[in-house]
């Protein structure tokens, strides 16, 4: 059985952890978030395919909750004492990361490519692929102004509210080779527990990827971020209460309106009443551990089983 999975990073890595107990990891295609992806010391960083790369293959630190395991921040720290951009942190391992990829993308090789030879050298088994080789770039608007996501997220720790957001580079963008051909092969279409609006958002606003799932002949399942209408971390609530007007499982499900057969839902927000034509499936969504993430997993592509 073929599974392609659209992510963000840390909570659709959490999920993908899971998926790769109960799925043969070869037969697992990730579609991954690159919109948040930005420039840095001359360097170019992916930060959720890292995140999915770290957590799939045993590197990340699971105490912070980001970045790698063992990781020192010497190289920052030197960029900070001689007064270079120190506000995105970048430790020394992780850094490592950054100058592999940003050599091969000068030297011409497209980030797809790039990220396989990544996956490939880390001993990823699944298939990691960015949405697209072009730039898209979120950016949201707040009453402080427009500012580019990790500005918003980062630097200012996520603290303005969003009136909206923009996927800027979507309307030109081509789906990375790979994407699509995971998408038809699929048996069965999953969206991870990432953030509606600026993780799985911009993997949609490819044209070519939302088109595939318009038509796609398989089921997808959704599973839902909120636990209780609440994010488990980040800012998903505060953006779904401002711009989606609520936080129930509804307001989830109209995210992906259109897109989605079911959307797993945490048991603290059942009974969910959700848009016609999508079911509920209600379970405990918290992956507090391995095996809670497994059996999340499961949940997902029983949902979907039971639909196909
Ligand atoms: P990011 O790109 O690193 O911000 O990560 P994602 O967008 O992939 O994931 C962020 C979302 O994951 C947040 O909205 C969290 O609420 C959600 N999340 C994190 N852990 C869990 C969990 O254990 N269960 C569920 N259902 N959602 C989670
Ligand atoms: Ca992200």
């Amino acid at each position: 059985m073929n599974v392609a999975v659209l992510s963000g990073g840390v909570g659709g890595a959490r999920f993908l952890r899971g998926l790769l107990a109960v799925v043969e990891p070869g037969n697992v295609f990730i579609v991954g978030n690159v919109a948040d992806d930005i420039e840095l010391l001359g360097l170019h960083v992916s930060p959720d395919l890292d995140s999915i790369l770290y957590t799939l293959t045993d590197r990340a630190d699971e105490a912070r909750g980001w970045g790698r395991a063992d990781e020192s921040w010497r190289a920052l720290e030197t960029v900070a004492e001689l007064g270079g951009e120190s506000w995105f942190r970048l430790g020394d391992r992780d850094l490592g990361l950054h100058l592999v990829r940003t050599e091969l993308l000068h030297a011409g090789v497209p980030l797809s490519e790039v990220t396989a030879r990544i996956a490939r050298a880390a001993g990823l088994e699944a298939t990691l692929l960015p949405a697209t080789d072009d730039a898209v770039r979120t950016f949201v608007e707040t009453p402080a102004g427009t500012f580019p996501f990790q500005t918003w997220f980062v630097a200012r720790g996520h603290s303005d509210e969003v009136d909206a957001v923009h996927y800027a580079g979507a309307p030109e963008a081509r789906a990375a080779p790979g994407v699509l051909e995971a998408l038809a092969a699929a048996d069965v279409v999953l969206l991870a527990p990432s953030n509606p609006y600026v993780s799985i958002g911009p993997i949609l606003a490819v044209e070519a990827i939302r088109d595939a799932l318009e038509r796609r002949s398989v089921p997808c399942v959704a599973v839902s971020p909120l636990i209780g209408g609440r994010a488990v971390k980040g800012p998903a609530d505060r953006m779904l209460r401002r711009l989606a007007g609520g936080t129930s499982p509804w307001h989830v499900a109209s995210c992906y309106s259109g897109l989605v057969d079911a959307l797993v839902v945490d048991v603290a927000d059942a009974p969910a009443e959700l848009p016609a034509g999508v079911q509920a499936v209600v379970t405990r969504t918290l992956m507090t551990d391995a095996a809670a993430a497994r059996e999340l997993a499961a949940a997902a592509l029983g949902a979907a089983g039971a639909l196909a």
